[in-house]
């Protein structure tokens, strides 16, 4: 007897390949099996889809190749992982090849069945090697009475959860409370153990959540039961990790966006921390959501445990004992999605107002910057302010978006500035090893020792960035002592200065040790860190954001904000004089207002009203098709061509499509960016309309007035337009 097993493979995202390839092998191969098969002149990995006794019609076994292995020793990948990856599919517009193959570790590709059981036995040893220390030891705080009510509604609640829980509140440890819970709970007989999914926007900025993560758990369920999963980790690393989670030892898997594709048997909880952040959104490849997809993940999991046949019956159960797995997302400001989804009631707003220790959250100061003096990049009470919470020992950040030490590099005699010659953006100014870099596409020069266009010696930085921030700051504060007698310290955290792996460790560590008395950087000093002894935070620049003209930029600018003052007076102790700066040239901004009363629900209801008005996203739903040519022409003229064809298909009618338009930064790297806006009031026609435009995109490629086109791309719902 023979099978016919479809299998999917490595596709590329727009080759127009079917969703899968047919196979033959003599053994029945169950769905979600492991398997390498030939194509073209190689082998490649596959997964097994669906595996019937019969040919599809028109093929016969002279036109189909053998099935050339099954990955032994590696269960089938489940029913839900296999959903997950095809509904990512459709939603984002993807070959379900590309989707399935980048949710697996890239090592797995390149192993063959030899190779990989001996990386099974390694790890069975290593996880048997390995008992719990101290299987009682799962000491946490006392909880909160806000806690303890977080999570007696959360263990009762069917829908996704919002936990609303303001700057320090103590959601680190809901979460902790709530894996706990859900490892404690015995799987039944010969099911995957229990299993928790978490998820954090970029796991290096915050080691101490793995920290306490592990902390927590390898005690009592042993080292190896939380594992991570990132894009910084080694292939070798990254493969170790998937295993453990596929296999059931690892009971937690902690990671940043690519986690959601986890193969989780047992999972019965995902938390997503700082629901809110951007980075959850992919960039490239597939643009999905993990936020999104881990509500969707959650609903298909929970599906599927209503319905797996049990085993002994069920004692008689409330709908919060039922066995299910929850999501539970988590922000001290909501994105907007999330939170018209609480207001709707589709997802249950759990609140946390209040800071452990009761402490207060820091008062907001504005500084107007027209009654500064003349030039002043720091305000000098702003520094006065700092000089007094150095002198007591406390702390500072200074918050600053942008990274060198001047945006521009400019010639006052000729008007030459520091443009990139490969993009549509100037170089930045970095003094520290005096170049010039572009933060688009990387090329990189010495500054040059006088004006390249007409010899003026007196080339001079336009604006400022962290580093020159740094300096002054350092000049400013140079009088002033710590308590220990010893002069301030001022040190810079941003993607240049954490390059190096290990330095954002140490430079955490330098602030968190009292080392470091005034940290300067980007807003990567603003997310997470559960620092101590920080009174007083700085937003130096923040008005350009005010007036952006993407939709979604108060939102951002609210959550950085509010954000980075909730690093301050996290020690309550400390916390009565805690202090937010902001600088600005407009005090009276409505946004600053609301900021002031740290009021985010009222900030929320405003934003959404606008956006219902507007017909913007969550009230309307949003694609961008994306193209990327040799000239902004060809990239334009292939919009357009998508758009004419598109006359006739369905819901054309309830989509609106917008001129092309070329991107903020028209060109990077000597590609011309260009974009269409796709909208419409209604999710489903936005699918199904592009749905039946792909084929047409697909066309549009040769069209001969799109010569020249590199690349084009769908984003559905996306974040930044
Ligand atoms: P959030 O993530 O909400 O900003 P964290 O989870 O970082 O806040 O908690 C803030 C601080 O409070 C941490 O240092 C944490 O260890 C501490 N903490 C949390 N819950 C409690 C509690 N119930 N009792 C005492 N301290 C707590
Ligand atoms: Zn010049
Ligand atoms: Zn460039």
């Amino acid at each position: 007897m023979a099978f016919w097993p479809s299998i999917v493979v490595a596709t590329p995202a727009h080759s127009g390949v079917g969703a899968t390839l047919t196979y033959r092998s003599e053994l029945s191969l169950a769905p979600g099996a492991l398997v390498r098969v030939p194509l073209g002149s190689r082998e490649v990995l596959g997964v097994v889809w669906d595996c019937p006794d019969a040919p599809p019609e028109g093929l016969t076994e002279a036109r189909t190749k053998a099935v050339a292995g099954v990955l032994e020793g590696l269960p089938a990948l489940n029913g839900c992982w296999r959903q997950l990856v095809k509904f990512s599919a459709q939603y984002y517009q993807r070959s379900l090849g590309e989707v399935a193959l980048a949710a697996l570790p890239p090592q797995l590709r390149e192993l063959d069945s030899t190779q990989l059981a001996r990386r099974l036995k390694r790890r069975a040893k290593a996880a048997a090697g390995v008992p719990p220390t101290a299987p009682e030891a799962l000491q946490g705080h006392d909880l909160s009475a806000e806690q303890a009510e977080a999570l007696q509604a959360l263990a009762a609640a069917t829908a996704p959860v919002l936990l609303y829980g303001a700057t320090g509140s103590g959601k680190t440890e809901v979460y902790l409370r709530a894996t706990q819970a859900v490892l404690e709970t015995a799987a039944p007989e010969n099911e995957a153990p229990t299993q928790v999914l978490v998820m954090v926007p970029e796991i290096n900025l915050t080691p101490q959540l793995e920290a306490r993560f592990r902390e927590r758990f390898e005690p009592a369920f042993g080292i190896g039961s939380v594992v991570c999963l990132h894009s910084g980790m080694t292939p070798a690393q990254r493969l170790t990790s998937w295993l453990a989670a596929h296999t059931g030892s690892a009971r937690i898997v902690l990671g940043t966006r690519m986690a959601v594709f986890a193969s989780l048997p047992g999972l019965r909880l995902i938390v997503v921390d700082e629901e809110h952040d951007p980075s959850y959104k992919s960039q490239e490849g597939a643009r999905y959501s993990a936020r999104d997809l881990a509500v969707y993940r959650a609903k298909v999991e929970s599906e599927a445990l209503a319905n797996a046949p049990h085993p002994s019956p069920l004692p008689p159960a409330g709908e919060g004992e039922r066995p299910r797995c929850q999501v539970l997302l988590g922000s001290a400001t909501p994105s907007l999605e999330s939170w018209h989804a609480a207001d709707q009631g589709r997802y249950l707003r759990l609140e946390m107002p209040g800071r452990i220790g009761g402490g207060a959250l820091p008062r907001l100061r504005l500084v107007d910057m027209n009654h500064q003096p003349k030039g002043a990049v720091l305000a000098p009470p702003l520094v006065a302010a700092m000089g007094e919470r150095i002198a007591r020992g406390e702390q500072c950040l200074v918050l600053l978006n942008r990274r060198g030490y001047a945006p521009v590099l400019a010639c006052h005699d000729c008007g030459w500035k520091s443009g990139c010659p490969h993009c549509s953006a100037y170089r930045v100014f970095h003094k520290l090893d005096r170049t010039l870099r572009c933060h688009h596409c990387g090329f990189t020069e010495r500054v040059p020792r006088a004006c390249p266009d007409c010899g003026n010696l007196d080339i001079a930085p336009v604006g400022r960035g962290t580093e020159q921030i740094e300096e002054q700051l350092a000049g400013l504060l140079v009088d002033v002592k710590r308590p220990d007698g010893q002069p301030a310290r001022v040190a810079r955290m941003d993607a240049d200065s954490t390059r190096l792996k290990g330095s954002l460790e140490q430079q955490l560590e330098a602030l968190h040790s009292g080392e470091v008395d005034v940290l300067v950087g980007t807003q990567m000093i603003a997310k997470g860190h559960d620092f101590r002894r920080i009174t007083l935070v700085a937003g130096i620049n923040a008005d350009s954001a005010l007036f952006a003209s993407d939709y979604r930029a108060p939102e951002r600018l609210f959550a950085l904000l509010m954000q980075a003052a909730g690093r301050a007076g996290r020690d309550a102790a400390q916390s009565g004089a805690s202090e937010m700066w902001i600088q600005t040239w407009y005090p009276q901004h409505p946004l600053f207002v609301t900021l002031k009363k740290h009021d985010y629900p009222a900030f929320a209801a405003e934003q959404l009203t606008e956006r219902e008005q507007a017909g913007m996203p969550p009230y309307g739903f949003q694609a961008l098709l994306r193209a990327d040519a040799r000239t902004q022409q060809a990239a334009q003229a292939f919009l357009n061509i998508a758009a004419e064809q598109a006359a006739g298909l369905p819901h054309r009618d309830d989509i609106t499509l917008y001129p092309a338009v070329p991107l903020t930064i028209q060109r990077v790297a000597n590609v011309e960016r260009a974009q269409m806006l796709v909208e419409t009031h209604s999710r489903g026609a936005l699918q199904r309309f592009l749905s039946a435009w792909q084929p047409v995109l697909h066309a549009c490629r040769s069209a001969p007035e799109a010569k020249g086109l590199v690349r084009w791309a769908v984003d559905v719902d996306p974040l930044s337009i």
